[in-house]
């Protein structure tokens, strides 16, 4: 058993400019990565912008990473990280952008290397990376992974690297200009991650205690979230459970439902969170250690899988999958060890098929 999390984490209001020495502290030039808007409106953008003016830190903004982020961007970012010479990346933004942040940070570092070195599993040395959440849902600023998109293979992947941000800032006045659907589909998200890496062929005593906390944390704003009705309390442990729900799934990876939902979202076009949260009802129901099933259950304060299920699918709605679409999604899984390691049971298609709630 071992624990290992080295990204340095604030959590306050003005976290930005309160941390402006440890900012200034990581580099000499700076590449902000962000997405279109987002970080424009709810004023993160800015307070970066306004630190690294006072530091004398001169920055370059690619504001152009898109929901899901492809290879084909990241190469875009890193042509310009090489071309102006940066020596560190500031993702600001939800799971996107940070995870974009990542892999650029690990091309800038290789300007010689092509794509192909994302999914291979040398050691590569990869620039410093500041994080800055916006969204409650992926943990990205304190995990080491970067999911991207493979239009090649149409389908989203994990990068082989493990890529740790060296800061994480966290402040709730970002999240709280997100809408509804942004706050319900990444709060579901960090609840997949807490399941999934408690529900895991890797979970232990010791890394439990990620896992366990957060889904109490989760439970604590289950009934505002679903009734719309969130306080300041509330955004502040949804952003924490977040993060450390990021914590749990560096020490497990995670499961099933997110292994079933990349097809959902490549095809389909539905959030990550969302396209997650189908599978996850299933995937506690049909669980075969139901003692570890209930446990979960019990620290969410569900009485059974059957009212998670319900929970969840007035929370997020029915989105119909296609017979077709789920079986190809079960043959994909079970032809990929990869995939299949983190479940600690042997499952049939049949069983994959059903796990929709
Ligand atoms: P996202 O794709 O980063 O952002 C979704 C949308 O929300 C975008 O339109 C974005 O706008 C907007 N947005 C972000 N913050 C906002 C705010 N504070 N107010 C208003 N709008 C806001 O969403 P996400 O769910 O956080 O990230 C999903 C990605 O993370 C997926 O690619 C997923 O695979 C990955 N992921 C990574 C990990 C990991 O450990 N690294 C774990 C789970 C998931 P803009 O585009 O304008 O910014
Ligand atoms: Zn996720």
């Amino acid at each position: 058993m071992y624990l290992f999390m080295p990204t340095l984490v604030y959590s306050e209001k003005d976290c930005v400019k309160n941390h402006f020495r440890e900012i200034a502290l990581i580099g000499e030039k700076a590449m902000i990565v962000t997405g279109k808007h987002s970080s424009r409106k709810n004023g993160s953008l800015d307070d970066v912008s306004a630190v690294l003016n006072q530091e004398n830190i001169s920055y370059i903004i690619f504001d152009d990473i898109e929901e899901n982020p492809s290879v084909e961007t990241v190469m875009r970012a890193r042509e310009l990280a090489v071309s102006e010479n940066v020596d560190f990346i500031i993702g600001i933004g939800g799971g996107s952008p940070l995870d974009a942040a990542k892999a650029i940070a690990l091309m800038a570092a290789n300007p010689e290397a092509n794509e192909e070195v994302l999914y291979q599993s040398n050691a590569l040395p990869y620039l410093p990376i500041i994080c800055i959440p916006t969204t409650c849902g992926t943990g990205s600023e304190v995990t080491p992974y970067s999911i991207l998109t493979l239009h090649k293979q149409k389908t989203k992947k994990s990068i082989s690297h493990k890529i740790f941000p060296t800061l994480a800032l966290l402040d709730t006045k970002y999240l709280k200009t997100a809408n509804r659907s942004c706050i319900v589909n990444t709060s579901v998200d960090a609840l997949a991650h807490l399941i999934e890496s408690y529900l895991n062929t890797n979970s232990n005593s010791l890394n439990r205690i990620y896992s366990e906390q957060g889904l109490r944390m989760w439970a604590e704003f289950k009934d505002n979230l679903k009734n719309d009705t969130l306080y300041e309390k509330d955004y502040e442990r949804m952003l924490h459970t977040s993060m450390v729900a990021g914590i749990a799934i560096t020490h497990t990876g995670t499961s099933l439902p997110h292994g079933l939902s990349y097809a959902v979202t490549y095809e389909l076009g539905v959030p990550h969170g969302k396209a997650v949260g189908m599978f996850l009802g299933g995937y506690v129901d049909n669980y075969k250690d139901k003692n570890e099933a209930g446990k979960v259950l019990e620290l969410l304060g569900f009485s059974n899988a059957k009212e998670m299920r319900c929970y969840l699918n007035e929370l997020l709605g029915k989105t119909e999958l296609s017979p077709e679409l789920l079986s190809a999604n079960a043959d994909s899984i079970l032809a990929n060890e990869g995939k299949l390691k983190n479940y600690p049971f042997k499952i049939t298609k049949e069983e994959l098929i059903n796990m929709p709630n």
